[in-house]
């Protein structure tokens, strides 16, 4: 088999590019090694942590703002694992989404890790390690990135975890701290702040920490402090 482009990596820089590549009128190849396409973003990046934010958002304007509408709600509770699931059904349709969108511009996606057995053949090892090879005219790069540990305090996946094990845990943690003041850890704060016991403390190195985001933490009603 040969393709005029290869794309390996799923995410949004990689199925972006071969739709674009494939309305081009390229025959194209989709290389991802995890089952689920959509890459970080869908599965554990933007889709899932928008999920579980709109869920504690809904959660913690009912419990703290209704009353002052004239609401009254009684028996309010949060149902982790619903939320959880949710979350998970809402990942679940985008990724079967991006599927759809493979499948309607003619995109021959393969399962498996990708690499270059030379300049113009790709290799794609899947888990069971078979090994799969073709011809590519061309070939995008779109691997993305992972979280990165700190060099002295390794992710363990029990108390230091990423923000991948934060969008996935069994049962919703009594103290947290964020490292990092980014968007990610601005949001993952945020969800574990709002849904009650969850204290969320917002911890950052870098002399650029955003002024705005130091105020924001600091009016937030849930115990929540910022250490710059
Ligand atoms: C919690 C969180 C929230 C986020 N929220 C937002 C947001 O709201 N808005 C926003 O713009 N961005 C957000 N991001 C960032 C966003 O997820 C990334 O910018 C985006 O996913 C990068 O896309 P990408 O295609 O470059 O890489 P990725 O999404 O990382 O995709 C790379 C893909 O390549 C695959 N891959 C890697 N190596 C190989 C190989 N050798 N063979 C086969 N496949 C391989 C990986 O399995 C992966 O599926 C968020 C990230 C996180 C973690």
């Amino acid at each position: 088999m040969q393709y005029d482009v290869t794309v390996i990596g799923s995410g949004p820089g990689g199925y972006v590019a071969a739709i674009r590549a494939a309305q081009l009128g390229m025959k194209v190849a989709l290389v991802e090694r995890y089952p689920a396409l959509g890459g970080t973003c869908l599965n554990v990046g933007c889709i899932p942590s928008k999920a579980l934010l709109d869920s504690s958002e809904l959660y913690y304007t009912a419990k703290k703002h209704f009353a002052a509408h004239g609401i009254k709600v009684s028996g309010l509770d949060v149902d982790w694992p619903a939320m959880l699931r949710r979350k998970d059904k809402v990942v679940a349709d985008t990724v079967a989404g991006v599927a759809f969108l493979m499948k309607k511009n003619g995109i021959a996606v393969y399962e498996g890790h990708g690499s270059f057995a030379d300049a113009r053949t790709i290799a794609v090892t899947r888990s069971d390690g078979r090994e799969e090879r073709f011809e590519t005219r061309n070939t995008i790069i779109a691997t993305g990135s992972r979280p990165a540990a700190l060099p002295f305090a390794p992710f363990d996946n029990k108390y230091l975890i990423s923000s991948t094990e934060a969008l996935a845990l069994e049962k919703i943690p009594e103290q947290m701290i964020v490292i990092g003041g980014g968007a990610i850890g601005l949001e993952l704060g945020s969800v574990y702040a709002r849904l009650g016991n969850a204290s969320a403390c917002w911890n950052s190195w870098t002399p650029s920490f955003p002024t705005w985001i130091t105020q924001w933490a600091k009016s937030c009603k849930n115990p929540c402090s910022v250490w710059e």
